[in-house]
């Protein structure tokens, strides 16, 4: 009696351990605001893909504390995020399990009709200020959180702006795309004025980085047929406005959308643009379903 106890126990305590050690990680509920682990407690395997991705491309400016002078510029407070915001932000986004892609992952998941995680988001940041480098840098190593920063070239190593140096440093969890040579409103240079900040910004990146740089940022989000047109000739693969929602594979690649967070945007906002891309994606699915349902049925009912 005792021996059979002793097999019945060893036995119990076998299956036990066998069964923990192929107990599979949690997987991710998303479309929930429930905590799941991180990502990187997860194996890569497990984070689920989507070919009808939509990400919400996030553009920032200034990450830093103005001083209450600077606060009282409605656009200087509405362009400036504050370190602690910023963080709070990442921080929201890594233990909801979110994907950091750069917008270079986008735009390549677009033109070669690749799947992307189901939870993806993208971090920009606009206008390559030093903030960018000494504030949201530190946050962005903490969180292993990639992004993507548009750079316009001729203000590189002026006051208040990131040197080349710095560009160097952040890669390559920073990736870095043409925000221009000047800032200037497109839609309002002459053609070989328009053609110059195109194919000069380009130049300038692609010398110092030693690689191709196909993504753009068009200043203030302005274009027209023009600028789409000579901004295509001069070699980009995406052009970035701003608005329209989050990023999908229909999107035409010279006019991306990305959706801004500014210096008064709440936190019910924020939460309501990283999750508008998961539940677009629902929505896209559900009616890619529902055509390959009634297609399946047709012949059933002639
Ligand atoms: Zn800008």
């Amino acid at each position: 009696m005792k021996r059979r106890n002793s097999i019945f126990l060893t036995t119990a305590l076998a299956l036990l351990l066998c069964c923990l050690a192929h107990r599979p990680f949690p997987q991710p509920r998303y479309a929930t605001r429930s905590p799941i682990p991180p990502p990187s407690a997860q194996p890569s395997a497990t984070v689920p893909m989507t070919k009808d991705f939509a990400v919400p491309v996030l553009m920032y400016h200034r990450i830093c504390d103005l001083t209450p002078q600077e606060a009282r510029s409605r656009l200087t407070f509405d362009l400036t995020v504050t370190p602690a915001n910023f963080e709070a932000q990442v921080r929201y986004l890594k233990a909801q399990g979110f994907t950091f892609l750069t917008a270079r992952d986008v735009e390549g998941a677009i033109r070669e009709r690749a799947a992307l995680p189901v939870k993806s988001v993208v971090l920009t940041m606009d206008d390559g200020y030093q903030d960018n480098f000494a504030q949201a840098f530190p946050i962005l190593q903490k969180y292993g959180a990639r992004a993507t920063m548009f750079l316009v070239t001729d203000t590189v190593e002026t006051a208040g702006h990131l040197s080349w140096g710095e560009v160097q440093a952040m890669r390559p969890q920073v990736g870095y795309g043409s925000h221009t040579v000047h800032h200037y409103d497109l839609t309002q240079l002459a053609p070989s004025q328009l053609d110059y900040e195109l194919v000069q910004s380009k130049r300038v990146l692609e010398g110092r980085l030693g690689e191709a740089v196909p993504d753009i940022a068009y200043p203030s989000g302005a274009y027209n047929d023009q600028v789409v047109a000579r901004t295509r000739a001069a070699g980009y693969l995406a052009g970035w406005k701003k608005g329209g929602g989050p990023a999908t594979p229909t999107d035409e690649p010279l006019l991306l959308p990305r959706v801004r967070v500014r210096g008064c945007t709440t936190v019910a906002r924020f939460r309501q643009m990283v999750w508008s891309g998961v539940s677009v994606q629902r929505d896209h699915t559900a009616s890619r379903l529902a055509r390959s349902r009634t297609r399946r049925a047709r012949p059933e009912a002639a």
